[in-house]
């Protein structure tokens, strides 16, 4: 199995590295066979190449089996041109491989919860995955720029498109992600006002009724979703949205885990699917050896789950970071009185020696 790995910025070499030391033990207990190529991304490949997403690493990710991304972006490019800025290469591998469906798992590990801004009884049960509409909607609508309308007043505009095709197939997904957890779908619109969230709804309904009556259906406005995320997390299974909406969502769900470097994410296609942790290349801590690599650890697990097909390997990483943490081993983000504090690529072994 191929594997493109993009270390990118800051502590993306570092996070990377800790997660390829677990994924070789996993390999090694499972009798996979897994191949590395490392490519250049972001700022590093600007400084390589002049182009943030070059030419090999489009080449290589489409070759893939599936592509493990650290993070991009630092100070050190911020005035490049907005063009060819570090982020443009998220941008430009999404669009290389057809990447319309976004996974955010949010799992709060009971060795963590304390850190978690609500307290510990509302995120006790919290177990979601976020379905995120990636390709679609209002990014991807036409953006008017600030013009003059015909009575002189400045405006601007743009617009939320979706067509049913990119309903369907992000919904069929969330269905089928239901089926394999606790068997519910929450879909999230503004179907009071939108008319593309009208659209949104009648087809995500008419979907399940046809195909997925054995899944729980409902629906929820996304500004009482914003509301429900807060007051009762476990409430959630798997929650079904736009571009927009799981843009926003996402991260407001992140953070009730506790910390960011936690946070495994997905983004499939129907090809080759990427993944990366939830957080960027954090510049304040890179080269210092402290960054929290189980975010992309767990993001290798969810590799191993949806892109190669080894479930079982993907469970088994998932339950050596938790043992790992249940024996009170924490990065610096994550630590506490009474708790050993460890380095990324100690915290890289000690998953890596407990899966094994
Ligand atoms: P960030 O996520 O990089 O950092 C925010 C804070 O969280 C920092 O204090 C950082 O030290 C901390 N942090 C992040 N990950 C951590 C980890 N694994 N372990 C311990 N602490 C961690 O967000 P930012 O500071 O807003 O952005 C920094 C750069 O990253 C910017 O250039 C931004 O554009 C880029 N970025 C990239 C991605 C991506 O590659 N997908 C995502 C977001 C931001």
């Amino acid at each position: 199995m191929r594997i493109t790995l993009l270390p990118g910025d800051g502590i993306g070499p570092e996070i990377v590295e800790a997660a390829v030391e677990v994924l070789d033990a996993a390999a090694q207990k499972y009798n996979m066979n897994l191949e590395y190529d490392r490519q250049l991304i972001g700022g590093a490949a600007i400084d390589a190449t002049g182009h943030p997403f070059p030419e090999a690493t489009v080449k290589s990710a489409q070759a893939a089996d599936a592509v493990l991304l650290g993070a991009v972006g630092g100070p050190k490019w911020d005035n490049v041109e907005p063009t060819l800025r570090p982020e443009k290469a998220l941008l430009g591998i999404r669009k290389a491989l057809g990447l319309y469906c976004n996974l955010r798992p949010i799992k709060v590990s009971r060795f963590v919860s304390h850190l978690s801004p609500l307290k510990d009884e509302r995120v006790a049960n919290a177990d979601l995955l976020i379905v995120r509409e990636l390709t679609g909607g209002i990014y991807f609508g036409t953006h008017n720029e600030a013009a003059l309308d015909e009575n002189g007043v400045e405006t601007a505009s743009d617009i939320e498109i979706y067509s049913r095709p990119e309903v369907e197939r992000i919904a069929k997904f969330a269905f089928e992600a239901a089926k394999k957890r606790k068997g519910k779908v929450t879909s999230v619109d503004k179907a009071n006002v939108l008319a593309s969230s009208r659209m949104w709804r009648r087809i995500t309904a008419e979907l399940h009724d046809k195909d997925y009556a054995e899944v729980e259906l409902n629906n929820l406005y996304v500004d009482n979703c914003a509301m429900q995320l807060v007051l009762n997390p476990g409430q959630f299974d798997v929650i079904l949205t736009n571009n927009i909406f799981g843009d926003i969502l996402s991260d407001e769900a992140s953070v009730i885990a506790g910390s960011i470097g936690l946070l495994p994410s997905a983004s499939l296609g129907d090809g080759t699917g990427m993944y990366e942790p939830i957080h960027g290349s954090a510049p304040d801590i890179a080269g210092m050896g402290i960054a929290n690599p189980l975010g992309t650890i767990l993001s290798a697990a969810m590799m191993l789950r949806y892109s190669l097909n080894a479930d079982a390997a993907a469970a088994a990483i998932e339950e050596a970071v938790e043992r790992v943490l249940a024996k009170g081993y924490r990065t610096p983000d994550l630590a506490g009185a009474g708790l050993t504090k460890v380095s990324t690529s100690e915290m890289g072994r000690l998953v890596a020696e407990e899966l094994a």
